[in-house]
């Protein structure tokens, strides 16, 4: 059973038209994998803007509750995809992290991800559809909504692909692959087209966000190699996090 996550961040969605167009991306890759999970994150800059909602109204806003406002931009996102995908004749099921079964510490706005049960996604995947799950969220045991930190949806992402035995999980972003220096800042950076997990929290330990670094290393506990791409346009650079050491191990570590 060929399964892969693919992982679309808040820039590749920030206008309505948006969802359109990644949801061609997506119904591409259906006709490779038999089982294709979506991760996305809020649209454009709404988790910031939630954020600055909040301080308007509390400087030091009560954990819980904002939490509970901060998932709001990625259910947003989860319900627009499956409409786009719906409009292209491709069944499509969205989840939030809850429903996910992304269980996690309790520690709001910074909980990490302590197991994944996503027994629900199982039925929907054998029956062909789409399931688009939201980004950077999920449940603690005392079954309250919590936030996986600032660009948490990778992990999302990762956290998913190890529990689903995904073969890999593909982000797209707005820059082509992972290049030695920032490529929006310097039109000498050099693409760098494969990189081992260390190499990569290398790059993220210096401050140059590639992915959240949560992410990285959850991927290198459990060897499940990375792509990155972007959604702009297709055949372009892709780079690859990865090892190779194969096979990988039957149990999932997320601590
Ligand atoms: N929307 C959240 C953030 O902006 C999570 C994410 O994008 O991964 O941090
Ligand atoms: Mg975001």
């Amino acid at each position: 059973m060929k399964t892969v996550v693919l992982k679309f961040g808040g820039r590749s969605v920030a206008t309505a038209q948006d969802f359109s167009e990644i949801a061609n991306w997506i119904v591409a890759r259906k006709k490779e994998f038999e089982r294709v999970i979506i991760v996305i994150s809020a649209m454009g800059n709404t988790t910031d803007e939630l954020i600055r909602l909040a301080k308007e109204v509390h400087p030091e806003p009560p954990r819980r509750e904002y939490d509970m406002l901060l998932t709001v931009g990625e259910r947003i996102s989860i319900a627009l995809l499956a409409m786009a995908l719906s409009a292209k004749n491709q069944e499509a099921i969205s989840f939030t992290g809850s429903q996910t079964g992304i269980i996690t510490c309790n520690r709001h706005s910074e909980a990490r991800v302590i197991d994944v049960k996503p027994h629900r996604l199982i039925s929907h995947l054998d029956a062909g559809r789409v399931v688009i799950v939201a980004g950077f969220q999920g449940v603690s045991r005392e079954g309250e909504i919590t936030t996986l930190g600032r660009g948490g949806s990778d992990t999302t992402a990762v956290a998913l692909g190890v529990a689903l035995n995904a073969v890999h999980v593909e982000f797209f972003k707005d820059v082509d692959g992972v290049y030695d220096s920032d490529p929006k800042c310097n039109s000498s950076a050099k693409w760098i087209p494969e990189l081992t997990y260390e190499e990569a929290l290398q790059i993220a330990s210096q401050g140059r966000f590639i992915l959240q670094t949560r992410s990285i290393e959850l991927a290198k506990k459990n060897s499940i190699p990375l792509m990155i791409q972007t959604f702009k346009k297709e055949n372009s650079n892709i780079s690859w996090i990865r090892q190779l050491e194969f096979p990988r191990s039957q149990i999932c570590h997320y601590e």
